[in-house]
């Protein structure tokens, strides 16, 4: 069984050949000059959403129906990284001793995939490239199992703190190893954190991904983009499209609140995330929303942090799996690139150049 989808996904790649991504990938996978990928490839979202949909067609990626779902399917994903890879605290070991570290990320990751599996949905696996190198058969084994693989970048750091080449390379390097693995196009990136700079998205871009999902639309410590549209649309960059899919917000007393992932999905109960979610349903939009393997093990290892910190890390791991179960009974879900099939004709475009 596992054999024979391979085999369909490396025929779809045969059927891509003349994909505007296929220059960037072939040979050895040298990693060509930031900047250069794209500039000659203007592309509309409609281009895209159907280059997206001949992409997965026939692969286990692929909706059964996506163009007959009328109803609104929010997104879920899922940042595949492991319990030491928190950002911004002193303690947290350089990627030269992640190697030497106890991981728990197998054993999460795949409790995830299974709940996946029992609720029956497919979702979004942003994988970090480091994750991917060392534990392979957890991106094949979610690509078999129909969800779809996109980048985490390789080495979880912060945007802002490398250069625009730094970054390039990072996420260029990330799409071709999971490209290696899964033996399918990867579409989406989202950034460590959240972490976003001025040439964030057309670089993004230039690294061969026609989505983004790093928009965070509230203040945070690392980053936060307040300011920016807060639906999904799409950016129209110098060279590119790009389709931006912000965090889910709620307004609260006037304020944004994130309330559909992280530390914010473990701290408020609940009924207050399904109100919140279905406040946002109801405005025409999707809920985005995102989680991380550690998050349902209460019992994974600590890094030593101060007490705030220390809260909105590992506050009420206990309740993340149940929150799960009934977010995943309550609302329809699918994958951002499925999302983009069925509904990226119809997102508001908007000149970012
Ligand atoms: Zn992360």
């Amino acid at each position: 069984m596992k054999k024979q989808n391979l085999q369909t996904s490396r025929s779809s790649i045969d059927a891509l050949k003349d994909h505007p991504w296929a220059a960037a990938n072939a040979g050895a996978r040298e990693i060509p000059t930031v900047g250069t990928v794209f500039a000659a490839v203007p592309q509309s979202p409609a281009q895209i959403a159907k280059r997206l949909k001949d992409a997965v067609r026939g692969t286990r990626l692929e909706e059964i129906s996506p163009t007959d779902d009328t109803g609104m399917k929010s997104i879920f994903s899922v940042d595949v990284e492991d319990w030491f890879h928190i950002l911004d605290v002193p303690s947290a070991p350089p990627i030269s001793e992640w190697d030497s570290l106890p991981s728990c990320v197998e054993g999460n990751f795949m409790r995830m995939l299974d709940i996946f599996s029992e609720k029956q949905v497919k979702i979004t696996c942003f994988v970090l490239g480091w994750v991917a190198q060392r534990f392979p058969h957890l991106v094949k084994e979610a690509a078999l199992r129909g969800h779809e693989i996109a980048s985490h970048g390789y080495s979880h750091r912060l945007t802002y703190q490398l250069s625009r080449k730094q970054f390039y390379e990072d996420i260029f390097r990330t799409r071709t190893i999971l490209e290696d693995l899964i033996g399918t196009q990867v579409f989406g990136y989202r950034a460590p954190s959240f972490s976003t700079t001025e040439w964030f998205f057309e670089t993004v871009a230039e690294a061969g991904y026609c989505y983004d999902a790093s928009v965070f639309h509230a203040v945070r410590e690392h980053g936060g983009n307040p300011n920016q549209v807060r639906e999904p649309h799409v950016m129209t960059l110098k060279n590119a499209v790009l389709f931006e899919f912000p965090t889910s917000v709620c307004d609260i007393l006037g304020k944004a609140m994130c309330f559909a992932g992280g530390g914010y999905l473990r701290i408020l109960p609940l009924p207050v995330i399904q109100h919140m979610s279905r406040k946002v349903i109801r405005s025409g939009n999707p809920v985005v929303f995102y989680i991380h393997p550690r998050e349902i093990d209460p019992h994974h290892p600590r890094l030593p942090m101060n007490g705030r910190r220390r809260f909105k890390c590992y506050v009420n791991l206990d309740t993340t799996e149940f929150k799960l179960s009934h977010i995943l009974d309550e609302f329809p879900v699918t994958t951002f690139v499925n999302y983009i099939i069925t509904h990226g004709q119809s997102m508001k475009v908007l000149d970012y150049a």
